[in-house]
C-alpha cells in the first residue's frame, strides 16, 4: 500500500539562490533494508548488494560527512556503511553531478561494503519538515531517525554508528537510543580506524581547508571575478540563443592567456558559429577549469581578438592547420558553470626560496599542477617543506569570486620529483588510471590452473561446443614473446572442394560473468594500458597468459567464425557463428611465418613445435603448414584487394595506426620492414570483426556496440597538401579511395621519409575512430572511414579490450536468439551501452597519453645530462616538415621524435649559417612563406630553410621541476648529418624504443643503487659524527616515513 505525500524540495544553485519544487512522494510500507540481518528479507525485497556480515557495527554518515568526506568513505577498509537517501540527495544537490556519480559509483561497486537505504519512502522514517525548520536540521534529525528504525529493524543485534558535523547533534541525540551512537567524524575514525594514516591525514587536510575557507568568508574580500549566474538564467539564456554552452579548453602553451569553448550540440546550430570560442585571460575565464562544461556569452565583435600562430614551446602536435587564424575569432566570457570537472591533480610544492618569497601566510601555499592547463592551487599544510621534492597529489575544494587561485586539500605523495616510479605514477594519475593488484575477493572467483590442479575442458562444454581440436589445424601468429594470445587461424579444404577460413578468439566471457568482481574491474580499466617500459593488464594473468590465451598444444574454449569459401573465386558463401574446442597446434612468431612463407623452411630449427620429430612427419607438418601459411595470405590478398576498391586506407597498416596517431608515435616511425604476414593476420582480424558487426547489429539493431571512424575534416588536410605541393606531389583528399591513391604516388625517391611524414600528417588530420551503441546514430554515420567497412566491430582482443568483452556477449545473445533459445544474457540498452560506450572511448584516449607521456619521459631521460659536444646521441639528422612564424618544426627519424626548432632566440637574435654551415645566432630579421623560412642578418647574410630540408640538430633537455621535461632542439648547421664513415646518412641505424627503454632503466637502477650506497655514508655519518639534522637525503626521508605520507595505498581514489 503506497501513501501519497508532497514534498516539498529546495534546490540550492552554485550561486546560492533557492529553488522551490514541489515533488510527489510515495511512502511505502517497505523499501529494501540490504542487511543480512533483516527478518523479513522477502517483504524487504533484498535482492542486491547486502551489507557483509563480519561487521562490528553499522556506519551512517550524516549528510555533510558525505559531501565533504566522501573521498575517506571511499576507503575499502571502512565497512557497514548504509548511506541514506537523504544524505544521498544532499550530495546531488548541493554537490553537483560528478560528486553524485562517485556516490553512485561507489554504491554500485560490489567490491565496497555499503548500501543505501531510501529512508524518505519507507513510511515509518518518512519525517515531514517542520515549520521554521532549516533544511539542514532536518536532513540531520531525518537521518538519525532512518538509523534508529533500520537498528530496530535488525533486531537490535548491530549497532549503529551515525557519524555527524553537527556539533549540537551529539549531545542532542547521543543517548537517545541504547545501541545508536552519535559521534563525530573525527572521532570515529580516532576510535575506530588509529591505523588507518592515510585516512586520518585526508581527514585533517580536509577539516583544515574548511576551517580556513569559513575564516576567509567572513572576512570581506574584494571580488576577483564576476559571480556565476543562476542556473535558471544559463538554462534560459541557452535556449534563447543568448549563452552558449561548451567543454573549455585550455591551450597548454599559453595557458594563462587562451582557451577555447569548443561548441556542443544544438549550441553550433542555434548561433550559426563554426569555430570554437576563444576565451582570452583568466578574467574572461572566470574560475572555469580546463575540461568544466561553462556557459559563455560572446563579447561584441569590435572586442574579438585571434588566436596566437607563432611556434610556443614543444608545439609539435597541435591539429590546427599553419595558416590564417591569426584574424579575429568570436570570443567570450564565461558567465556560469554547469558542470565542473575536477579530478585529483599531481602538483608540485614550491622550494624553500620560493616559500618564503610567497609571504607572510606561509600556511597557505601555492602549488603548481604538473598539467600547464591547471592554474595553480592554494593549499593549506604544515608540510610544504617537506614535500617540496615530492609529486603531490591534490584536489579542489571551492574556487570563491574573492580568490585569484582555486583552494585545495593536500591528498597523498606519489614518489621524488625526478625519479622514475614518482613520474610514472604521476602519469597515471594525470590520466585518471588506476591499476591497483587484483585483490582476493576478485582473484578467489578465479578458475585454477596448478600443477597440482590442472585446469581440465569440462564435460558439460565438450557437449555444448563444436569441438575442433581433431578437425582443424589451428595456430597463432603473434609478436615474438607474447604471452595474451588472442586469436588463432585456421583453413582447411572441406569435402565439396570449397576452402573454410576460421578466426578463432579467446573465449573470455566463459570466465567473465556479467558483474563479476574480475568483470567489474575489467570494466573500469576498459583496456589494458600500456606505458613505454610496463604495461596493466585488463585482466588477472590466471586469464590474460594463460587459461585464456589460446597457447600452442593446450586445450582452450573459444569463440570461432568459420567462412566457407568457393575454391576459386573465394567468395563467401556460408558463415557460422559459435562456441568451439581448439588446441593450437603452433604458436608462430611473425618472422618464422614469413620465412615459411618465403620459402626459407632453414626457420623450422627456430620453431619449437618441430623439434625431436622424426625426419619423415617433420616434412609431412610442414608441408602442411606452409600450405596453411600460403593459403591465408593468399585469401587475405583477395579480401584485402576488395576493400582496396572501397578505399581503405594504407596508413600505418593496421587499423590501430590510424586511430591511434599519437600511441605508437616511435614504433610507428621506426623503419620497420612491414612483413606480408603481419598484414595476413591483421585482413583476417578485420574479416571476423566486420562480420561480427554485421551479425550483432541485425539481431540487436538498436543495442549493438560497434566502431565507427568519421571521415575527416577537409580543413585539417590543408598542411597536409600544401606539404606535399611543395615536393610537387598532389594530394586528393576528396574520399578515402583517392586519399590512399595520392598517398601511394607521393614518393620520393631519393628521400623515403617524405612519404612517412606525408603519412604521418594524413594520420594527424584523421578523426579517432569511436565506440558507439547503434540505438543512438543513424545506419549511415556507422560508416569505417580508414578501413573502408560499412560496419565495424571490435571482437578479436577481448583479453585486453572490454569492447571486446561486450561484443563476445553480445555475439552469444545473437545466436541463442536465431536457435530460438531463450536469450540468456543480460543485454545493455541503448543509453546504458552509450554510456559504457563513452567510459571506454575515454579510457582509450587516457591509454594513448599515457603511452605517449612515458615515452617522452623515457627519452628526456634517455637525453638527460648528457654532455651535449661529446655524446654522439645528441647529435642528429632531422628533417624539416612545418614551417612556422619564428622556427620550424623537425621529426628526427633516429629517435622518432618530433619537436621545434627556434630561428629566432628569447633576446631576438636569429640564426645564420656561415659557409662553413654551422649556425650562430647573430642581429637579424626572419621571413616566413609558404614552404620556406629565410633568416637574414643586419649584415646581409641569409640562411633559408625549406620544407622536407635535412638539418643537423642537436638534442638537449630542457629540465622543469613541476612539469614533464621535454625535448629541445637546435639547429647546428643547415646541412644534413654526415656520420663519418657511413655513406647512409639519415638511415643511420635508428634506435629501437626497447633500446631506449632499456638503457635509461639500466641507468636508473644504477642511481639507485649509487643513492642507497650515499644513504648508507649519510647514515654512518649521523651516528658517527652525531650530526645535527641537516637537509639531507637521509633525513629527509625519514622525515616523509615518519608523516607516513609515502604509505598511503595507491588504490584509492584515482
Ligand atoms: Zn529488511
Amino acid at each position: 500500500m503506497l501513501q501519497k505525500r508532497e514534498k516539498v524540495l529546495l534546490l540550492r544553485t552554485f550561486q546560492g539562490r533557492t529553488l522551490r519544487i514541489v515533488r510527489e512522494h510515495y511512502l511505502r510500507p517497505s523499501v529494501p533494508c540490504n542487511s543480512p540481518l533483516c527478518p523479513r528479507p522477502a517483504a524487504c525485497r533484498n535482492d542486491g548488494k547486502l551489507l557483509s556480515g563480519d561487521v562490528t557495527h553499522y556506519m551512517v554518515p550524516d549528510w555533510k560527512v558525505v559531501q565533504d568526506y566522501l573521498e575517506i568513505l571511499e576507503f575499502p577498509e571502512l565497512k557497514g556503511i548504509i548511506f541514506m537517501q537523504t544524505a544521498c540527495q544532499a550530495v546531488q544537490h548541493q554537490r553537483g553531478r560528478r560528486q553524485y556519480n562517485k556516490l553512485r559509483n561507489l554504491l554500485k561497486d560490489a567490491r565496497h561494503d555499503c548500501v543505501l537505504f531510501a529512508n524518505e519512502f519507507q513510511q515509518s522514517c518518512y519525517l515531514p519538515r517542520e515549520r521554521g525548520e532549516s533544511m539542514e536540521k532536518w536532513q540531520t534529525r531525518s537521518i538519525y531517525k532512518a538509523a534508529v528504525w533500520y537498528y530496530h529493524h535488525c533486531q537490535d543485534r548491530m549497532p549503529i554508528i551515525m557519524v555527524t558535523e553537527d556539533e549540537e547533534a551529539v549531545p542532542q541525540y547521543g543517548s537517545e537510543t541504547e545501541g545508536v551512537f552519535v559521534i563525530s567524524f573525527k572521532n570515529y575514525l580516532d576510535n575506530f580506524w588509529p591505523d588507518l594514516k592515510a585516512a586520518h591525514e585526508l581527514c585533517d587536510s580536509i577539516l583544515q581547508s574548511r576551517r580556513e575557507r569559513e575564516n576567509e568568508s567572513q572576512e570581506s574580500h574584494r571580488k576577483e571575478y564576476p559571480e556565476h549566474l543562476p542556473l535558471e538564467v544559463l538554462e534560459a539564456g541557452i535556449k534563447s540563443g543568448r549563452y552558449i554552452q561548451g567543454i573549455l579548453n585550455v591551450n597548454k602553451h599559453r595557458a594563462q592567456i587562451e582557451a577555447f569553448v569548443r561548441l556542443q550540440g544544438a549550441s553550433s546550430k542555434d548561433s550559426g558559429l563554426v569555430s570554437d570560442i576563444l576565451i582570452h585571460g583568466m578574467k574572461a575565464r572566470n574560475r572555469s577549469i580546463h575540461g568544466d562544461m561553462v556557459v559563455v556569452e560572446l563579447l561584441p565583435k569590435s572586442d574579438w581578438k585571434g588566436r596566437t600562430v607563432a611556434l610556443c614551446e614543444n608545439d609539435s602536435d597541435d591539429k590546427a592547420p599553419g595558416e590564417s587564424p591569426s584574424e579575429p575569432m568570436p570570443t567570450g566570457r564565461v558567465v556560469g558553470i554547469l558542470q565542473k570537472n575536477w579530478r585529483d591533480y599531481v602538483v608540485t610544492f614550491p622550494s624553500k626560496e620560493e616559500v618564503q618569497s610567497q609571504g607572510k601566510n606561509a600556511q597557505k601555499i601555492l602549488v603548481t599542477p604538473w598539467d600547464y592547463r591547471i592554474p595553480k592551487i592554494r593549499i593549506s599544510t604544515q608540510q610544504a617543506e617537506a614535500l617540496q621534492d615530492f609529486r603531490v597529489v591534490v584536489r579542489i575544494d571551492s574556487w570563491e569570486s574573492t580568490s585569484v587561485y582555486p583552494n585545495g586539500h593536500f591528498v597523498r605523495v606519489l614518489g621524488r620529483i625526478g625519479d622514475l616510479e614518482g613520474e610514472i605514477a604521476t602519469i597515471l594519475v594525470e590520466n585518471n588510471i588506476s591499476v591497483a593488484p587484483f585483490s582476493e575477493a576478485q582473484m578467489c572467483k578465479m578458475p585454477v590452473n596448478t600443477p597440482e590442479n590442472p585446469w581440465k575442458v569440462s564435460p558439460e562444454e565438450e557437449r555444448e561446443r563444436r569441438d575442433l581440436r581433431k578437425t582443424h589445424l589451428v595456430f597463432s601468429i603473434d609478436p615474438k614473446g607474447c604471452e595474451d594470445v588472442d586469436d588463432t587461424l585456421s583453413v582447411r579444404t572441406l569435402t565439396n572442394g570449397n576452402l573454410e577460413l576460421g578466426v578463432h578468439i579467446a573465449d573470455v566471457t566463459h570466465f567473465v560473468a556479467p558483474n563479476s568482481y574480475v568483470d567489474i574491474e575489467a570494466k573500469t580499466r576498459a583496456t589494458t594500458y600500456y606505458l613505454a617500459d610496463r604495461r596493466y593488464d585488463m585482466l588477472p594473468s590466471i586469464l590474460s597468459s594463460d587459461l585464456c590465451s589460446l597457447l600452442g598444444g593446450v586445450d582452450r574454449y573459444a569463440v570461432s567464425i568459420m567462412w566457407e569459401l568457393d575454391k576459386t573465386s573465394y567468395e563467401i558463401k556460408e558463415v557460422w557463428y559459435g562456441r568451439t574446442i581448439i588446441r593450437s597446434s603452433y604458436k608462430l612468431f611473425y618472422e618464422a611465418a614469413q620465412e615459411l612463407l618465403d620459402g626459407n623452411f632453414n626457420i623450422i630449427d627456430d620453431i619449437p613445435e618441430f623439434r625431436g620429430l622424426d625426419e619423415r612427419s617433420r616434412q609431412a607438418k610442414l608441408e602442411e603448414l606452409v600450405w596453411a601459411v600460403g593459403k591465408l595470405t593468399d585469401i587475405a590478398r583477395h579480401v584485402r584487394a576488395k576493400r582496396d576498391l572501397c578505399g581503405a586506407l594504407e596508413l600505418e597498416g593496421v587499423e590501430v595506426r590510424v586511430q591511434l596517431d599519437e600511441k605508437k608515435n616511435i614504433r610507428d616511425l621506426i623503419p620497420k620492414q612491414p612483413l606480408e604476414v603481419h598484414e595476413t593476420v591483421a585482413e583476417c582480424m578485420i574479416l571476423a570483426n566486420h562480420w561480427v558487426a554485421k551479425k550483432i547489429w541485425e539481431s540487436f539493431p538498436h543495442q549493438a556496440l560497434l566502431r565507427q571512424h568519421p571521415p575527416p575534416h577537409q580543413e585539417f588536410f590543408s598542411e597536409l597538401r600544401e606539404c606535399a605541393k611543395a615536393k610537387g606531389f598532389f594530394i586528393d583528399t576528396r574520399s578515402n579511395k583517392t586519399l590512399a591513391d595520392s598517398l601511394d604516388n607521393a614518393n620520393d625517391p631519393d628521400d623515403p621519409i617524405v612519404n612517412r611524414l606525408l603519412r604521418s600528417m594524413a594520420t594527424q588530420a584523421m578523426s579517432n575512430a569511436l565506440y558507439f551503441s547503434t540505438g543512438s546514430c543513424a545506419e549511415e554515420e556507422f560508416h569505417h572511414y580508414g578501413l573502408a567497412l560499412d560496419k565495424y566491430t571490435h571482437f578479436t582482443s577481448p583479453i585486453r579490450r572490454y569492447a571486446d568483452i561486450i561484443v563476445h556477449r553480445l555475439l552469444m545473445a545473437a545466436i541463442s536468439k536465431d536457435k530460438k533459445t531463450e536469450v540468456t544474457e543480460n543485454l545493455f540498452s541503448n543509453k546504458d551501452l552509450e554510456e559504457l560506450c563513452r567510459h571506454i572511448n575515454n579510457r582509450n584516449r587516457a591509454a594513448q597519453h599515457s603511452q605517449k607521456q612515458s615515452t617522452e619521459l623515457f627519452q628526456c631521460m634517455y637525453f638527460k645530462d648528457k654532455d651535449q659536444e661529446t655524446e654522439e646521441r645528441c647529435i642528429a639528422d632531422g628533417v624539416i616538415y612545418s614551417i612556422r612564424t619564428n622556427g620550424v618544426l623537425v621529426f628526427i627519424p633516429r629517435f622518432g621524435i618530433k619537436g621545434a626548432a627556434y630561428l629566432k632566440n628569447k633576446d631576438g637574435l636569429v640564426i645564420s649559417c656561415g659557409p662553413d654551415s654551422r649556425s650562430e645566432w647573430k642581429p637579424g630579421s626572419l621571413q616566413r612563406f609558404q614552404n620556406k623560412i629565410t633568416s637574414t642578418t643586419t649584415a646581409g647574410d641569409s640562411v633559408t630553410f625549406h620544407l622536407f630540408d635535412h638539418v643537423t640538430v642537436r638534442i638537449s633537455v630542457q629540465a622543469s621541476r613541476c612539469h614533464s621535461d621535454t625535448i629541445r632542439l637546435e639547429i647546428m648547421s643547415n646541412k644534413p648529418y654526415m656520420i663519418p664513415d657511413t655513406e647512409l646518412l639519415h638511415q643511420s641505424a635508428p634506435l629501437l624504443k626497447s633500446d631506449l627503454v632499456k638503457e635509461v632503466t639500466r641507468s636508473v637502477e644504477e642511481a639507485h643503487l649509487a643513492q642507497e650506497v650515499k644513504g648508507n655514508i649519510i647514515q654512518e655519518d649521523f651516528q658517527k659524527y652525531c650530526q645535527t639534522k641537516g637537509r639531507s637525503l637521509y633525513t629527509l626521508l625519514e622525515e616523509i616515513r615518519d608523516l607516513a605520507l609515502l604509505d598511503v595505498s595507491d588504490s584509492h581514489g584515482i
